[in-house]
């Protein structure tokens, strides 16, 4: 950007990393101060990469909001551990998110073993998140637990992304770390994700938020047509894809109710992140295991489904 002659300026690539659930999403959205990322009570609603931008007089953070790391039991998962890898090795600073209203788990101490061995890895801040959970004094003790868990940290900052506490003195420890130099994006761009790949994830993620169990994860979302409206407001065209034939009538529901929720409720969400009214038509199709499909996957937007 011409406009910022600042010699101090700072400018730099943050991955958030963290399995799933510890509040990544929320995190990213709480520094944006609005929603660009799905948040769910439910593991896995982030899946591809997406960039947020977060641009002031004396920084410009770009947070990558990744999949978490998990156990590569398809295609899919695979692509995300590699988007993962690639990520950490392209950023400036790690922020690595953990969940202090429970004690470690396994994949907690996955990633602490993949950070310890890792090389050419920038710092490693450690983000002590749901601290809204805790009593202080629970706090003092899991902040030593988890200190444990991983002794290379270069901070350790409590924080709750819910309630929004404690981010400016992330955020301002997160800029000290960022390399000097001018901004990588224009001041006003907020996200490299199109919106209609955001709508995509918001449609799976109210997806998710009613089909609980019934639908395990067996959900991709392409969003077919979106198409502004003289009369101000957007027309979307979705397709949900399922992998069984009983998929599809569960998400349907009887009479079609299913799908009318899930409609609604995506319907709020696009219009919270877009800011204008949303015209929402939602459509269910079977394609069987979408999740071995690597054409369907590229289809997706998963691109680095094939690494050589
Ligand atoms: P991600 O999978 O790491 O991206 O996690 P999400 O951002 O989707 O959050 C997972 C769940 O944790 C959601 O239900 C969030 O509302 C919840 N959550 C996130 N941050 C906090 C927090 O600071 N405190 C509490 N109590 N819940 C949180
Ligand atoms: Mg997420």
């Amino acid at each position: 950007m011409d406009e910022i002659k600042n010699e101090n300026y700072r400018s730099g690539f943050i991955t958030v990393l963290g399995r799933p659930n510890v509040g990544k999403s929320t995190l990213v959205n709480a520094l944006m101060g609005q929603k660009i990322a799905a948040v769910s009570p439910k593991p896995q609603t982030t899946r591809a990469r997406q960039l947020a931008i977060l641009t002031d007089e004396d920084a410009q953070i770009i947070l990558m909001d990744t999949p978490g790391m998990h156990n590569p039991i398809n295609k899919l998962g695979r692509a995300m551990n590699a988007i993962v890898e690639e990520t950490l090795q392209d950023s400036d600073v790690i922020l690595w998110l953990v969940d202090v209203s429970d004690p470690p788990q396994s994949e907690d101490e996955l990633i602490a073993n993949f950070l310890h061995t890792a090389r050419n890895l920038p710092p490693v801040v450690m983000g002590l998140n749901k601290i809204d959970l805790l009593s202080t004094e629970e706090q003092d003790s899991q902040k030593d637990v988890f200190k444990k868990l991983y002794s290379n940290a270069a901070d350790v900052i409590p924080i709750s992304a819910r309630k929004r506490s404690g981010l400016d003195d992330l955020l301002q420890k997160l800029k000290n770390m960022l390399p000097k130099g001018s901004p990588y994006f224009p001041e006003e761009q907020i996200t490299d994700y199109q919106e209609r790949q955001i709508a995509a994830d918001l449609i799976r993620e109210a997806a998710l938020m009613f089909l609980q169990q019934e639908v395990p994860h067996a959900i991709a979302v392409r969003v077919d047509e979106f198409t502004e409206r003289e009369t101000g407001g957007a027309y979307i065209a979705a397709t949900i894809f399922v992998e069984k034939e009983s998929q599809k009538g569960i998400v349907i529901g009887s009479g079609g109710k299913m799908l009318k929720k899930i409609g609604s409720l995506a319907r709020k969400s696009i219009e919270e992140m877009s800011g204008r009214s949303i015209f929402l038509q939602l459509r269910v199709k079977v394609s069987e295991n979408w999740r071995e499909n690597a054409v369907f996957l590229r289809r997706m937007g998963y691109e680095t489904v094939e690494k050589k």
